[in-house]
C-alpha cells in the first residue's frame, strides 16, 4: 500500500526530524508533569491544612488529569489508518494516467477508475481526486499529508503538539483532549486564585514553594486562554460537519459544486457524527464515530446526473438550479481561506496537488 511504503521509506535525516516532531509533546508532557508537582506537593500538602478540604481537591485534581492524559494519549497514538487497496490505482494505469496527453484523457481514466467507487468530492476541474504520491484514488474529505506522507481519512490538519494528523480516527479524542486541557487549567486557575491573592499579600507561607503556586496560577491563565478559542472553535465545526481544511476550502461536490455545508446534517446529527450515538461514551476517549472513514452522508442527493459546477464557470453560470443560490466565485474562497487561515496555518500542511490533473510525462519521470 501507497501509504505504509511513504512512511517506510526514512533516510537519517528523515529519522532526526522524526524525532525533532516529538518536542512539542514533550514539552507539553513537561508542563503537565510540573503542574502535577506544583498543585500536588506543593499547593495541596505543604500549604491546605484542612485534610477534607485538600481531599476534594485532590480527587477532581487528579480525575480532571486522567481525562485529560488518557485523551491526549489516544489523540497522539492513533493511527491515521490507511485507504484500502481498492481504492489504489495499478502501475500500468498510473502510466497510462502520465502518458495521456490531454486533461480530458486523464479526466475520463480517473472517472473510469473510480466509477465504482463511492465518491462524491471532485477537484476544480470536475475529475475524480487523485493522489500523485500514495498513487490513490482519494475517498472523500481526505487530503494528502506532507508531514506523515500519506493520505489522511477525513484529514482536520497536521497537529505538531499532538505529533500527528487529525483525523477521522482521533478527532474525537482531540476535541475531548482540548476540552479536558480546559476544564484541567481552569480548575487549577480556580483552586489557586486564593493563595495567588495572598502571595500578592505577603501572606503565603512556604519559601520557594511560594513561586510554584504563583507560575502555576499564571500557567494555567495562559493556557486557558488559548485553549477558550481553540476548543470553542472546534465545537462550532463539529456542530456544522466541517473540517479545519474544509473550513478553509469548500469541499466540491459531484452535484451542485463546492459546497461548505455539504455535510451538515443538522447540529444533533453532526455531534452524533463524531462523539457517536450512544451517549455513555460521549466524554470518554474510546472511539464511538459513524461510519468508516472513507463514506459521509450529504446534506444534498448525490446520485443525480447534475454535473458539479466548476470553479472558473461560476460567473456564467445561472445559480438558481443549485442549493440556495449561493455563488462560489474563486476570489470568495481565496479571500476566506487568507482570513480564516490565522493561527492554523503553521500546523496544517496539506498538499493541493489535487487541484490539478498529473502534467504528462516521458516514462522515466513516471514516481
Ligand atoms: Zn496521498
Ligand atoms: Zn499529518
Amino acid at each position: 500500500m501507497g501509504n505504509e511504503d511513504n512512511r517506510r521509506r526514512k533516510t537519517p535525516c528523515g529519522f532526526c526530524m522524526s524525532v525533532f516532531k516529538w518536542i512539542p509533546v514533550l514539552f507539553i508532557t513537561s508542563v503537565i508533569c510540573w503542574s502535577y508537582y506544583a498543585y500536588v506537593v506543593e499547593l495541596c500538602i505543604r500549604n491546605v491544612e484542612n485534610r477534607v478540604a485538600m481531599s476534594f481537591m485532590l480527587l477532581f485534581y487528579h480525575i480532571a488529569l486522567v481525562l485529560l492524559l488518557w485523551s491526549y494519549w489516544r489523540t497522539i497514538m492513533t493511527s491515521v489508518g490507511r485507504v484500502p487497496d481498492q481504492w489504489r490505482i495499478p502501475d500500468e494505469e498510473v502510466t497510462r494516467l502520465f502518458r495521456a496527453d490531454n486533461p480530458e484523457t486523464q479526466k475520463r481514466i480517473l472517472n473510469n477508475f473510480a466509477r465504482n467507487l463511492p465518491v462524491t468530492n471532485r477537484t476544480m476541474n470536475g475529475s475524480v481526486r487523485f493522489c500523485e504520491k500514495c498513487k490513490i484514488i482519494k475517498p472523500d474529505r481526505s487530503h494528502h499529508c506532507s508531514v506523515c506522507s500519506c493520505c489522511v481519512l477525513k484529514m482536520d490538519h497536521h497537529c505538531p503538539w499532538v505529533n500527528n494528523c487529525v483525523n477521522f480516527y482521533n478527532y474525537k479524542f482531540f476535541v475531548l483532549f482540548l476540552g479536558y486541557a480546559l476544564i484541567y487549567c481552569l480548575y487549577v486557575a480556580l483552586t489557586t486564585l486564593h493563595d495567588f491573592v495572598q502571595f500578592w499579600k505577603g501572606q503565603l507561607n512556604g519559601g520557594v514553594g511560594r513561586f510554584h503556586i504563583l507560575f502555576l496560577f499564571f500557567i494555567a491563565i495562559m493556557f486557558a486562554i488559548s485553549l477558550v478559542s481553540l476548543f470553542g472553535y472546534h465545537i462550532y465545526l463539529v456542530l456544522v460537519n466541517r473540517t479545519t481544511l474544509e473550513a478553509f476550502r469548500a469541499p466540491i461536490f459531484r452535484v451542485g459544486g463546492p459546497d461548505k455545508n455539504g455535510y451538515n446534517l443538522g447540529r444533533f446529527a453532526n455531534f452524533c457524527e463524531v462523539f457517536g450515538d450512544d451517549w455513555q461514551y460521549w466524554f470518554l476517549p474510546i472511539f464511538t464515530s459513524r461510519g468508516d472513514g472513507l463514506t459521509y452522508p450529504t446534506s444534498t442527493d448525490q446520485n443525480g446526473d447534475i454535473p458539479a459546477q466548476r470553479y472558473d464557470t461560476m460567473g456564467q453560470t445561472t445559480t438558481s438550479s443549485f442549493g440556495d443560490g449561493i455563488s462560489y466565485p474563486i476570489r470568495h474562497l481565496e479571500e476566506e481561506d487568507t482570513e480564516s487561515l490565522l493561527g492554523y496555518h503553521s500546523d496544517t500542511r496539506i498538499e493541493m496537488e489535487e487541484d490539478f490533473l498529473p502534467e504528462p510525462r516521458f516514462p522515466d519521470q513516471i514516481p
